[in-house]
């Protein structure tokens, strides 16, 4: 599953499962660019442990949800570590809250960082990889995009829709040699959820038939893969990684 002599960008890789997939990525092989939007030090403290290993690496502050900021993200990897080959849209957040008292920010909020970011980093990914007929997206969706959550109506309209934007460009992107496809993860520890109230959490533990919660290095075991030449038979699917939760 060599990635040598490949470029990849993770959104959202300064922490939690982004930061699993950068460290992954760059373990087989890749040259590894991370951006966050505000925790520009903690990407870089993920971009000098890739550099350890002997690869190159890249920590740039980009909105996703914002057009210029992404032009400039990849210009400059470009720049200082060749076209990207690799796109990881993993840059995701949740403004939590019941349908009826959902703000129109907070749906506003999640739809353009999960979902217009990735279309945003997409199209600007895809033209130099259209152009060495050669290339990988995974999109980090959500089992929530699958099944939907209660009170969570924005985040899994985003989580679906990234789905949606994985099977469309799949197809566009076929015959260019690029496959794109979404990784549904389910219940990981991590910043984001780490304000999951205690009984919610055991809510959710029980719907688990492994019993446990997953790990940010079994969410980028699955990406490792995708990205790599033994998946180029794959494209366009949602592959789960939840410990049997969504089957
Ligand atoms: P996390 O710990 O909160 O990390 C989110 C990452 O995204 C951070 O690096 C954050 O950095 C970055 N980010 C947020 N807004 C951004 C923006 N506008 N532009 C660029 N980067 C931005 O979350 P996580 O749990 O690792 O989640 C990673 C992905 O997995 C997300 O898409 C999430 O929806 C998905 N997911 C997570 C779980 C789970 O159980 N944890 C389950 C299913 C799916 P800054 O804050 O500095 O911008």
């Amino acid at each position: 599953m060599s990635l040598e002599g490949k470029v990849a960008l993770v959104t959202g890789g300064s922490r939690g499962i982004g930061e699993a997939i950068a460290l992954r990525l760059a373990e087989q092989g890749a040259d590894v660019a991370v951006c966050a939007s505000r925790s520009l030090e903690r990407a870089q403290e993920v971009a000098t442990r890739i550099e350890t290993t002997g690869r190159k690496s890249l920590a740039l502050q980009a909105d996703v949800a914002d057009e210029e900021a992404v032009t400039g993200l990849f210009k400059q990897i470009e720049d200082e570590l060749g076209p990207v080959g690799i796109l990881i849209n993993n840059a995701g957040i949740n403004r939590d809250g019941l349908m009826m008292r959902l703000k129109l920010e907070d749906w506003d909020a999640v739809l353009n960082v999960n979902l217009r970011g990735a279309y945003l980093c997409t199209k600007v990914a895809a033209r130099p990889m259209m152009k060495a007929r050669s290339g990988r997206i995974v999109n980090i969706s959500s089992v929530v995009g699958l099944r939907g959550n209660a009170g969570q109506a924005n985040y899994a309209a985003s989580k679906a829709g990234l789905i949606g934007l994985t099977k469309s460009t799949a197809r566009e992107f076929a015959s260019r040699g690029i496959t794109v496809n979404a990784v549904c993860p389910g219940y990981i520890p991590t910043e984001m959820t780490e304000g999951i109230p205690e009984d919610a959490k055991e809510a959710l533990l029980a719907q688990i038939p492994l019993g446990r919660m997953g790990s940010p290095d079994e969410i980028a075991a699955a990406v490792g893969f995708l990205a790599s030449d033994d998946a180029a038979y794959i494209t366009g699917q949602a592959v789960v990684v939840d410990g049997g939760m969504v089957m």
